[in-house]
């Protein structure tokens, strides 16, 4: 079988490595480059319990698994930590103290440490580029063809028997896509240098802190600016938007001067908390709609549609 994937995020290249696993011939296809979109921006954080209301998310334990085992996979081909898998410390308020008192005793992957804080254990922070040159990598050497070309329509692929489109904010210009609802959110991260001691864990509260590997530079994000499309970064809105979050989630955090700032924007739909896959002709899929959680759910959502289309 010969497909081709357009998008070369999280979403293409775990598409990407399913395909080759089942054993077919793959071209992916970006029109940037290998994490040109969301997916490159920043180190981000995988784990069950996004959101305010921290929910467990839907098929979590499968979407988790699936996801660690591509990290794995990225691991072998990179030289740089693809990813810490030491947890993730959450700064909660009484109400969800509440709801984690019962993921804890039902789950069993967190800790509640005390009023304020607590360790979700199979919290994991992913180091985003190393990640993507690992399973790129991975993928190239089970045979992926990459080019450089930008697909407007699904005519331009002619001669073969699958095609999947995970365009992350692509999707709004591209011709056949489903009229259905989506909305686009800009998010900015800060990369800053740390003056305090090393952290155990990243943070998670209202925005979050993931220190990087050597343990002087950390990522603060991330800004969820709705109904904002703009690619350019700003160091200055980032700024007003992150720092009062860190003087809550770290007070002790004085200088947060930022080295860089980078933009990125999050395809959601309305109302789902999950990502979106679905056909636009014979064998011709869509997968987007990853919103803030592409780390959960791409690899599990590049297996549904694999098996979807039948391979
Ligand atoms: C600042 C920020 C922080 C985030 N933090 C987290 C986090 O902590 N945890 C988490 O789970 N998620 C996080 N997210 C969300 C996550 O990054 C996205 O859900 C995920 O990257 C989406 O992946 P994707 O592969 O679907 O899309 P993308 O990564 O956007 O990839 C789409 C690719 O398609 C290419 N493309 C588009 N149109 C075309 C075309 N017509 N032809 C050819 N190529 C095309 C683009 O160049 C791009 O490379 C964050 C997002 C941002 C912006």
């Amino acid at each position: 079988m010969k497909v081709a994937v357009v998008g070369a995020g999280f979403s293409g290249l775990a598409l990407s490595f399913h395909f080759l696993e089942k054993g077919a011939q793959v071209h992916l296809y970006d029109q940037k480059g290998i994490g040109a979109g969301a997916s490159g921006v920043s180190s981000g954080l995988l784990h069950p319990y996004a959101g305010e209301q921290v929910r467990r998310s839907w098929k979590a334990d499968e979407a988790m698994e699936a996801t660690k085992s591509l990290l794995e996979i990225a691991q072998k081909f990179s030289a740089q930590p693809v990813a810490d898998f030491s947890g993730i410390l959450r700064k909660v308020d009484p109400k969800q103290r509440e709801t984690f008192l019962k993921h804890a005793a039902l789950y069993k992957d967190v800790e509640i440490l005390n009023e304020e804080w607590v360790l979700i254990r199979s919290g994991i922070a992913v180091h985003s580029s190393s990640y993507l040159a690992g399973l790129y990598e991975a993928c190239t050497l089970k045979g992926l063809v990459f080019f450089q070309q930008k697909i407007d329509v699904s005519a331009q692929l002619s001669g073969y028997d699958a095609c999947v489109f995970a365009l992350g904010a692509g999707i709004f210009s591209f011709a056949e896509r489903d009229s259905g609802p989506l909305s686009q959110v800009r998010g900015q991260t800060l990369l800053c240098k740390w003056n305090l001691p090393p952290l155990q864990y990243p943070l998670l509260g209202k925005g979050h802190v993931v220190p990087l590997p050597g343990g002087k530079l950390v990522h603060v994000g991330a800004t969820y600016e709705r109904n904002s499309a703009e690619i350019e970064p700003c160091e200055k809105t980032a700024m007003s938007l992150l720092k009062p979050q860190m003087e809550r989630l770290v007070p002790d955090w004085k200088d947060m001067s930022p080295i860089d700032c980078r933009a990125g924007i999050r395809v959601v739909r309305p109302g789902h908390a999950t990502a979106w896959m679905y056909p636009i002709g014979d064998k011709k899929w869509v997968l987007t709609a990853m919103g803030s959680r592409g780390l959960l759910y791409h690899a599990y959502y590049a297996k549904a549609v694999i098996e979807n289309i039948g391979i």
